[in-house]
């Protein structure tokens, strides 16, 4: 297992800033950086892309286990490869989003981007982050983050996010978007969200970006 390796596992619901707050760390501390929710998306993007139906499990199993998948880090940021295609800006589609839980709930799709997730780790020191870094794919790793914040909060980064975008959006409805994707992954039967227990609960609702990074560093400079 790739424990022995340095890890820096966060995880926690969407709009926590996860995703930000990573990467910057990762860099801050000289580790990789390790998105898995991209790699939920582009396995998504793929069985879309390929016409699989969402309803056959084993069909979606077979379409990921068969994508070639490439996550490279460059100065313009991450960029996904699937099959060659570079999907970095396909897989963040409003139709991926909604559909997602289909993959997410299928046990032989995890399995295998779990096995994909802890190979990448094995290979270097790493900030990894998702929903269950902590709990699934590093269990033993020495500093585990869960970030959260208040279903508001969130929500008015995603909105920021949007509109930084051109896309306007009602704010009512992307609360409740936001809270039937935590639910969806809180309630899943395999791995769904919680807090491991050695985990540390970092709330974001009142922190800044680099003030959010500086705890993170700090923790893994303490813990690893
Ligand atoms: O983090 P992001 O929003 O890009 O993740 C997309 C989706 O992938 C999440 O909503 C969740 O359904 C799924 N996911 C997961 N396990 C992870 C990372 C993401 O189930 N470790």
């Amino acid at each position: 297992m790739s424990d022995a390796t340095a890890i820096v596992a966060i995880d926690g619901p969407a709009g926590a800033g996860k995703s930000s707050v990573a990467k910057r760390a990762a860099k801050a501390l000289g580790f990789a950086f390790l998105d898995t929710g991209a790699m939920y998306r582009a396995a998504t993007w793929w069985a879309l892309e390929q016409g699989v139906c969402l309803e056959d499990a084993d069909a979606l199993a077979e379409s990921t286990r068969a994508m070639t998948l490439e996550i490279h880090e460059g100065d313009q940021g991450q960029q996904v490869l699937v099959n060659g295609t570079d999907v970095t800006q396909a897989i963040r589609t409003p139709e991926v989003t909604r559909v997602i839980y289909k993959l997410d709930q299928n046990s032989a799709v995890r399995r295998h981007l779990v096995a994909l997730q802890q190979r990448f780790g094995a290979r270097a020191p790493t900030v990894a982050e998702g929903r269950d870094i902590g709990t699934v794919v590093f269990p033993k790793a020495k500093c585990k983050i869960f970030m959260d914040a208040s279903l508001e909060t969130r929500a008015k980064r995603r909105e920021k996010e949007l509109a930084a975008k051109g896309v306007a959006v009602d704010f009512g409805r992307l609360c409740a978007e936001i809270h039937e994707r935590d639910e969806q992954s809180r309630n899943r039967a395999d791995s769904p969200l919680r807090m491991a227990e050695d985990a540390v609960l970092l709330d974001t609702t009142n922190l800044t970006l680099d003030e959010a990074v500086a705890e993170i560093v700090r923790l893994a400079r303490e813990r690893l």
